[in-house]
């Protein structure tokens, strides 16, 4: 009962703020066990997310919902209101552009609600369940990946294909893609889910698969958070490796570099004995770079000094690659490595390896977070622009902007890897380019106040949009990832010919343009 007051009062404050009417009797119908809460430290948290870009935008109340169906009356109280309040899911919140706030409405806060990470309630589904012979997972939309990782191990399982941050929210990356180094073999994370359940902008619940409603289910994949809330998700799984065989090497020629990276990934049809399970790499503009915050490896056990390694323009790039084994299988694992190796053209004297346990591989951004947040240099504004690049203009965005736009400063670091467009399901809504291979270019720099103009916000907001004039004006076809647009057009040019499909299934299942507002593709209507 209390809580279904408070969430009356908070629903009134919500009416009162956007002025507009509506009998609280009628909410107290709604049996919502969730809490909605106007606490100041909740809302704003809601109000930020890891971008620190678009100043505080205060949601009118916060829910932490207990299950699907306090999302789901919630999502209908919105849906049939005459004043129609917005709601958007927020994961862990780890967005650059508000994509997960809303000023006009409610922001259901779906990571630490429930499961591994989350509060106990009467009303806590399994979370996460492992289905072992079946080798998927069942877990709660805001769950986070480490604790999915850490709940399938107990069963010597894994997912296949990750993002390189485990502190991001199953709901957040699939509504974009969740990519890695194991995408080009695994395709990205959207590609390695069976079902999920989700609420519509009708606020109804529904199951989505290949088999069921699966117009949903691919529309959602890649969605942005458009069509429905992801409640919960199931993932594929696979046998867990125990150890990582993590290697760099460096090139001083670009089309060296990126003809051995094309190569590693053509290999994805290879057994498992013949391929590399990881590819990734990054661009190396100055020397600060080689200790910088992805790549603590080099030192201080492999100090790099980068002019004897006679960079081409002052440009060297970092071929990132890495080989799972399990310890039964270590005595094989020197000679794959090394017969890949062979294959591969970076500089002789430049391979850098360490081997480590799998959870402490793909947990490794982490270690880098904790040491940033000790420097106060974690909660900064991150002016981070990611693109997807055709291969057939690669070497051009390499003329243009590694060795010409971005100078010799970079302010943080920059990736590069290619994927294999057939392991993208066309039918979902993420946008690629239209070539069988492109590349992730992930500019992932922070602005700092410390008075040198370079390391600015609006130096840095200034550069990324002449990076995007100079594509365009090159003729390079750049699809951007996690996009951020402000204009209808925009969104259009986008989308190109999924557009049409996007814009109907937006009218099927959030007609109101309820849900993710955040984004910026449609305005709600009142
Ligand atoms: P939020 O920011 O909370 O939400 C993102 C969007 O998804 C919003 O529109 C929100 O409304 C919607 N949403 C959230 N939850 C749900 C849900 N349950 N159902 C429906 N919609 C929902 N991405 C990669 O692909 N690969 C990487 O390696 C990678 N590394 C990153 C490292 C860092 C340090 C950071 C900050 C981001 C990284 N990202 C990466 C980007 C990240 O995947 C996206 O920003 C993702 O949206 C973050 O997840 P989140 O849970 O924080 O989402």
């Amino acid at each position: 009962m209390a809580t279904k007051l408070l969430l009356t009062f908070a629903i009134c404050r919500l009416i009162v703020t956007v002025g507009l009417t509506l009998d609280p009797t009628e909410l107290l119908l709604l049996g919502v066990d969730a809490q909605l809460s106007v606490d100041p430290t909740d809302v704003k948290a809601a109000s930020l997310d890891f971008g620190l870009l678009t100043g505080a935008q205060p949601p009118l109340a916060v829910m932490h919902p207990a299950s699907s169906q306090d999302v789901a009356q919630l999502v209908k109280a919105a849906y049939g209101s005459n004043f129609g309040f917005t709601v958007s899911a927020r994961g862990h919140g780890h967005s650059i552009n508000g994509q997960a706030q809303t000023a006009n409405g409610v922001v259901v806060q779906m990571s630490g609600s429930i499961g591994g990470s989350g509060v106990a309630s009467g009303r806590k589904p399994p979370y996460p369940r492992v289905w072992p012979q079946e080798r998927f997972v069942d877990v709660w939309g805001g769950e986070l990946w480490i604790d999915v990782l850490r709940s399938t191990l107990q069963h010597g399982l894994a997912p296949k294909s990750w993002t390189d941050y485990l502190y991001l929210s199953v709901g957040g990356t699939l509504s974009n893609a969740g990519i890695s180094g194991q995408a080009f073999n695994h395709g990205p994370q959207i590609s390695n889910v069976h079902e999920l359940d989700v609420v519509t902008g009708k606020g109804e619940l529904l199951t989505c698969s290949e088999e069921q409603n699966s117009e949903m289910f691919h529309a959602v994949l890649g969605g942005l958070g458009q069509f429905g809330i992801i409640t919960r998700a199931r993932i594929s799984l696979e046998p867990a490796p125990q150890r990582v065989r993590w290697i760099r090497v460096l090139y001083s020629n670009f089309s060296t570099f990126t003809r051995d990276q094309e190569y590693l990934i053509s290999l994805h049809e290879q057994p498992a004995s013949q391929k590399f399970d990881y590819v990734e790499g990054f661009v190396i503009v100055d020397e600060g770079l080689i200790n910088n915050w992805r790549s603590s490896f080099f030192s201080p056990h492999n100090p790099v000094k980068i002019s004897s390694l006679e960079p081409n323009g002052g440009v060297l790039y970092c071929l990132e690659i890495a080989k799972n084994y399990h310890e039964s299988t270590a005595s094989t694992i020197d000679q794959e490595v090394e017969s890949l190796l062979k294959k591969l053209n970076f500089i002789p004297a430049s391979v850098f390896t360490t081997d480590m346990p799998y959870v402490d591989f793909l947990d490794r951004v982490h270690k880098a977070e904790l040491k940033l947040r000790s420097k106060g240099l974690w909660e900064v504004p991150h002016p981070w622009l990611n693109l997807f690049v055709p291969k057939s203009k690669i070497a051009d965005f390499d003329k243009g902007v590694f060795k010409g736009i971005l100078g010799n400063k970079t302010s943080g670091p920059i990736l590069i890897y290619p994927m294999n467009k057939n392991k993208w399901d066309h039918r979902s809504s993420a946008v690629t380019p239209d070539e069988d291979v492109f590349y992730l270019v992930a500019l992932l720099r922070s602005a700092l106040d410390n008075g040198e103009e370079t390391h600015s916000l609006e130096y840095l907001t200034n550069q990324n949009r002449q990076i995007l004039r100079f594509c365009d004006e090159a003729g390079i076809t750049v699809k951007q990832y996690l996009p951020h647009y402000t204009t209808h057009q925009e969104w259009v040019d986008h989308f190109r010919n999924k557009w049409d499909r996007f814009y109907r299934l937006k009218m099927e299942f959030d007609p109101r343009h309820i849900l993710a507002s955040g984004q910026q593709i449609f305005t709600p209507t009142n």
